[in-house]
């Protein structure tokens, strides 16, 4: 029996696990399953460059996102102009330190890792500087994708927050704008990047060093 089958070189699809060789797609092409005809790999174009320049974008838009403010508060009479970092102070001031924390947490923290991780991806791949511990890295990327869509929610209860001890109108302001083109660069970055293809590169560039390696010991 042989237990050396390359799995890379096969495709499961997602909807009915029917196993199919890996085609060799161009850019712009997508394979379907024949048995339920949902899409089984699709190649992305210019994936590596429109990631890059989303994530770029959205690093840009970071500080602007959270520092400009994004609603004005009535407190004491008085109105002020909030970023979402003023509103995480307010929450800490206020004792909310859980809620604050998941705030930071997920409408902050998360969205620039994201961001700088997929920045950090193409970017290697865009000036070819692969590295084995890329394998890894893509792999923690990976995981951050099922928390995309918190940061959304975050700031939903954050107004929702405001609206139950304040006075709070949500005004369009630069900074509540600066945060949905962050949200939108952030979104797209993730998108953009063809997940398939990086596995595959990666997956060939650095286990094609193995094979070399187990070729020289066999011959010396
Ligand atoms: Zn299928």
């Amino acid at each position: 029996m042989n237990n050396n089958t390359n799995t890379s070189l096969l495709v499961a699809c997602q909807q009915c696990d029917a196993l199919y060789d890996k085609p060799q797609l161009k850019q712009g092409q997508l394979a379907k399953c024949n048995r339920c005809g949902s899409t089984l790999i699709e190649r992305k174009v210019d994936s590596i460059e429109r990631s890059f320049n989303w994530s770029l974008a959205g690093l840009l838009l970071m500080l602007p996102a959270i520092l400009l403010p994004i609603m004005g508060v009535t407190l004491a009479g008085q109105f002020h102009q909030a970023s979402l970092f003023d509103c995480i102070l307010v929450l800490i001031d206020r004792g909310f330190f859980m809620i604050a924390c998941l705030v930071f947490l997920f409408a902050i923290a998360v969205p620039i890792v994201r961001l700088t991780g997929a920045l950090y991806i193409s970017y290697s791949f865009k000036f070819n500087k692969l590295k084995p511990s890329l394998l890894n890295f893509f792999r923690a990327y990976h995981h951050l994708d099922n928390w995309a869509m918190l940061n959304v929610f975050m700031l939903g209860i954050v107004v929702s927050m405001y609206k139950l001890i304040d006075d709070t109108e949500l005004s369009v302001n630069l900074g509540l704008l600066a945060f949905i083109l962050w949200l939108i660069c952030s979104t797209m970055s993730a998108v953009a990047l063809d997940q398939d293809y990086i596995w595959d590169k990666l997956e060939k560039a650095f286990t094609k060093d193995e094979v070399q390696d187990e070729v020289q010991d066999e011959n010396s």
